[in-house]
């Protein structure tokens, strides 16, 4: 396959750079996102083909064809370490069919139950295999720390697919008290000699502005170069590494759906996304690109609903938008890092507008964009949102209607899809496991508000004791066993750090110093 290179959504770069150089970038220079020069494109009977293989191989083919610059037998064998027994079901991403329309993508079959993993069990290969080859050609000297901060499902998704990877250690941030006890079980029992994970004084966002100003702070990066030979990281959802196994799940889903006789090949699917980021949709629109038979795009937003209403109106407006708590606390989110990507895509490659508009979100907090990308946004995209309430009425009707039991994000698409869809079968994207949020799991069962506190029988059972519970009620005994088994592992990390940067820091160098022992 020809080599495929990676330019800049702003026209900032200089020289466009090999797929292991954007992974290792991440972020290109002058602030805007990689994308591929060139968008490969299949034939039907190339999709199609697809199912007949295993996951791992679908992934290696699509990689081949995006001109991915690591040799196929290398490519081949980190995604079999990518996707294989690490996930639960041979499938990866099985689909389960609500009725003959409604067809679910169950995303979260990995180690951390979230999908997540889909890509982040995949880029931690891809990154250190790229930071090797960019060694071998002299390009890099030193080594990575991945240093995340997280809300709950990001941080130990990143732990789980750094974990043991070469040459790279990760250090994971979480508020202090403002993650579920799943979530706080899952990062502190974390196995692995190169992983840490410290507890952050504040809210989240303490924790994510006090990794920022680490990342800002260049005597910080001199002296983690000098002492460590290591520089900092983030590995987040920009990273065009995380984006591209998301693209294998949408091409791979399709063909899926025409072998088991659900869709007939070359049918029209549409595809509704619970959206945070913009990440996962973005993905199956550059799927639709590829070839792959897709209809209209639903994105699904809860209550922060500042990517409907830009899809509705034309105008991303944060100027006077509150941050509200949702049941679905990984679409929490305002500013939505990969609509920069999209826009891209949609104004033909224009480099100028894209800048223009990145630079009035910062300065004015919001941006319109022209009447002809709008109009193009409208032909590919329709959005909806969905308040607290329904979400959790979602998930106690489709549990009742068809013994199916969703997590808050999944319902939030469920419900989107329903008011959006049209004549086209609608494949739904179901991005994390109940049992990950068995809290308003709980609550939707039992006809309980979003905002109300559970009964106090109820609040006192640590999660896995209230997953069980829930279990035994619904007859939903498939609690994955890296959930189910969370009150029995040991507590590995209980630092509990302060958010200022020389906190922070300090608690990086001792990480890194014990490493060095
Ligand atoms: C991250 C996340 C999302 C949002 O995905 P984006 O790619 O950010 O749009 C949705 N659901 C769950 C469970 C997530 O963890």
């Amino acid at each position: 396959m020809s080599e495929n290179l990676y330019c800049d959504t702003r026209g900032c770069c200089q020289q466009a750079v090999p797929f292991t150089q954007a992974v290792i970038n991440g972020l290109a220079e002058g602030g805007g996102l990689y994308v591929p020069e060139h968008i490969p494109t299949l034939t039907l009977d190339e999709i199609c083909e697809l199912a007949h293989m295993p996951y791992a191989k679908r992934a290696l083919f699509i990689y081949q064809v995006f001109g991915v610059d690591l040799p196929d037998e290398q490519i081949d064998l980190l995604m079999q370490k990518s996707y294989g027994n690490n996930f639960d079901t041979e499938a990866i991403c099985p689909i389960t069919s609500l009725d003959a329309q409604t067809h679910v993508l169950e995303l979260w079959h990995g180690p951390t139950s979230a999908f997540k993993d889909m890509a982040l069990q995949c880029l931690p290969h891809f990154f250190s295999a790229s930071a090797a080859k960019l060694r071998e050609e002299g390009k890099l000297e030193h080594e990575f720390l991945i240093l995340v901060a997280t809300s709950g499902d990001t941080g130990k998704a990143a732990l789980e697919g750094f974990c043991d990877v070469d040459g790279i250690s990760i250090g994971v941030m979480y508020p202090h008290g403002g993650v579920s006890d799943i979530q706080y079980k899952q990062m502190a029992t974390q196995k692995g000699e190169n992983v840490c994970v410290w507890s952050v004084e504040g809210n989240f966002d303490d924790c994510q502005t006090g990794a920022k100003n680490v990342f800002g702070d260049t005597e910080y990066a001199q002296v983690l170069s000098e002492r460590f030979n290591t520089s900092l990281s983030s590995a987040n959802s920009i990273n065009w590494g995380r984006l591209m196994p998301q693209i294998v799940y949408y091409i791979s889903a399709y063909s899926q759906l025409v072998a088991e006789g659900k869709l007939e090949a070359g049918a029209l699917l549409d595809i509704c996304v619970p959206t945070g980021n913009f990440g996962n949709i973005l993905a199956a629109y550059y799927a639709k690109r590829m070839g792959v038979p897709i209809g209209m795009l639903f994105c699904a937003s809860n209550e922060n609903r500042v990517l409907t209403d830009f899809i509705n109106t034309g105008t991303y407006d944060i100027s006077d938008r509150e941050f509200v708590l949702t049941p679905s606390p990984s679409m929490d989110i305002l500013v939505s890092s990969n609509l920069e990507r999209q826009l891209f895509e949609l104004t033909g490659r224009n480099t100028t507008s894209i800048a223009q508009w990145m630079n009035d979100l910062k300065q004015n907090k919001s941006f319109r964009i022209d009447p002809e990308t709008f109009a193009c946004v409208r032909e590919h995209f329709s959005a909806d949102s969905v308040d607290n309430d329904t979400c959790l009425k979602t998930i106690k009707d489709v549990f009742d209607e068809h013994n199916y039991l969703v997590d808050p994000h999944t319902a939030v698409a469920l419900h989107v899809a329903q008011s959006l869809r049209g004549e086209n079968p609608v494949l739904i994207a179901s991005t994390a496991h109940w049992a990950k949020f068995g809290n308003n799991v709980y609550r939707a069962l039992h006809d309980i508000e979003p905002s109300q506190p559970l009964p106090e029988d109820v609040a006192s059972l640590s999660g896995c004791q209230l997953n069980e519970l829930i279990a035994q009620e619904t007859g939903m005994c498939n609690i994955p066993a890296g959930l189910a088994e969370l009150d029995e592992l040991p507590i590995r990390f209980t630092e509990i750090i302060s958010n200022n940067v020389s906190s922070i820091e300090e608690a990086v160098s001792t990480f890194l110093d014990d490493q060095q022992d």
